[in-house]
């Protein structure tokens, strides 16, 4: 972690600010901190591979005690929930320790250990498509004119990604699941300001650090829901005089009037509403910003959707911004040109012919389990095309060729972090 961090970490318990407690064992390099212990007035939390671990379960406190005996790789062990594993773990040190290993080798080194998912086609799932549009839109809205975003239980970074370019410091990424961060900073979203903390407790952050935070695809699993977004609006709270308001953003949560797989604890669209106490937060049912995305947009968030229409609804999002640019059409950006990562078939498709020409693909999912919950996709994703071995070979280099645009925007090509293993 750099320790221009200390401005806006704050104890999640007592609400102090933190220092290196430097009597304690720590490695820093220059204005980074590797390894060490931070102290505040009531508490002691660890740096573990420079990632702050704002919390007190037992991992963490396991890899405190860790830091404190100067064995920095045991404490990362003991937050990775591999000390019971060595064979795993010994795998997942030295894969970490190799600079061409991929995200999907280290994922599945920690079999039953991390969850991973489908994470392999995360980035054209109907879920990340909406998520990526709301980003795009709502962080784009308030970070404009500069501020800082922060990602809520946001796993192993895919939406941080999309928040790179917007905010004007590195987005933090916090998320409970150490292992997950520590693969964002790595490969899914290089650059962003990791930090391990626990969504049902305050968030480590002080008031006014952000302008934009998120949490998508989390919130139905969080208990402590009132807490956690008195807590996003606490983060966003710039008072200072000329700020512009920011925005808090609830992105895929489950609907208690529906049943979906992974049902977690949802409110109702009211319920949700309540939360956000004097805020008038605006509620959209994700299928009708699904058609808007599909459409080639704009996604419209002037649209009110009726209380019939998203009772009816298994995933909600919920926003609440003052700012007046927010509740309007707002186009959706254009497919990128050049690769941020690398371009690569989108790993649903199977080739299954090539002549000297081109090459054909099919569309096939990996499970029924997988088509049941994302076989929306079939609404973007084309069942076969094929593609041209020059175009292919301009995707390889990080260029879109002008009749390949079209297959970005549908995700049958798409741009994935470099080293995904795809
Ligand atoms: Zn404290």
């Amino acid at each position: 972690m750099h320790t221009s961090t200390f401005d806006i970490l704050r104890c999640p318990y007592c609400g102090g600010r933190l220092d290196l407690v430097t009597s304690s064992f720590h490695e820093t390099e220059g204005d980074d901190i590797h390894t060490g212990i931070l102290g505040c007035q009531c508490c002691v939390f660890p740096v573990v591979d420079a990632i702050p671990v704002m919390h007190l379960q037992p991992n963490a406190t396991a890899a405190r005690e860790l830091v404190e005996q100067r064995k920095p790789v045991a404490a990362r062990r003991a937050m990775f929930g591999l000390d019971d594993v060595p064979e795993i773990a010994e795998r997942v040190d030295a894969l970490m320790a190799s600079p061409d290993a991929t995200y999907r080798q280290i994922v599945e080194a920690f079999g039953e250990h991390l969850e991973g998912g489908y994470f392999l086609y995360r980035f054209a799932d109907p879920t990340f498509i909406v998520g990526h549009a709301l980003v795009r839109a709502v962080a784009g809205t308030v970070l404009r004119g500069g501020g800082r975003a922060v990602d809520i239980c946001g796993g192993s970074g895919h939406l941080t990604r999309s928040l790179m370019d917007l905010s004007s410091s590195p987005p933090v990424l916090a998320d409970l699941y150490f292992a997950k961060v520590w693969l964002a900073r790595r490969f899914t979203a290089p650059a962003c300001e990791p930090v391990c903390c626990d969504g049902n407790s305050p968030m480590p952050f002080a008031r006014g650090a952000f302008r934009f935070a998120m949490c998508s695809d989390a919130f139905m699993y969080i208990w402590t829901k009132r807490q956690f977004v008195l807590d996003m609006l606490r983060l966003i709270d710039d008072r200072s005089e000329r700020a512009t308001p920011g925005a808090a953003m609830i992105s895929h949560t489950h609907n208690q009037c529906t049943w979906t797989p992974s049902h977690g604890q949802p409110l109702t669209p009211n319920g949700y509403r309540n939360l956000f106490e004097n805020e008038e937060p605006r509620v959209f049912g994700e299928s009708g910003l699904f058609s808007d995305v599909v459409r080639g947009g704009p996604l419209d968030l002037s649209r009110v959707d009726s209380e019939t229409t998203l009772e009816a609804e298994q995933a909600l999002a919920i926003i609440a911004s003052r700012h007046f640019g927010m509740f309007v059409p707002h186009p959706l950006d254009s497919p990128p040109a050049q690769a941020i990562g690398e371009f690569r078939v989108n790993p649903l498709y199977v080739a299954e012919f090539s002549d000297e020409d081109a090459v054909r693909y099919r569309l096939q999912f990996p499970s029924e389990d997988y088509e049941q919950e994302y076989g929306a996709c079939r609404e973007y994703l084309l069942p076969e095309v094929i593609i041209g071995h020059a175009d292919l070979q301009a995707l390889a280099h990080g260029r879109v060729p002008p009749g390949v645009t079209e297959l970005v925007r549908r995700r049958i090509v798409v741009d994935i972090p470099l080293g995904y293993g795809v």
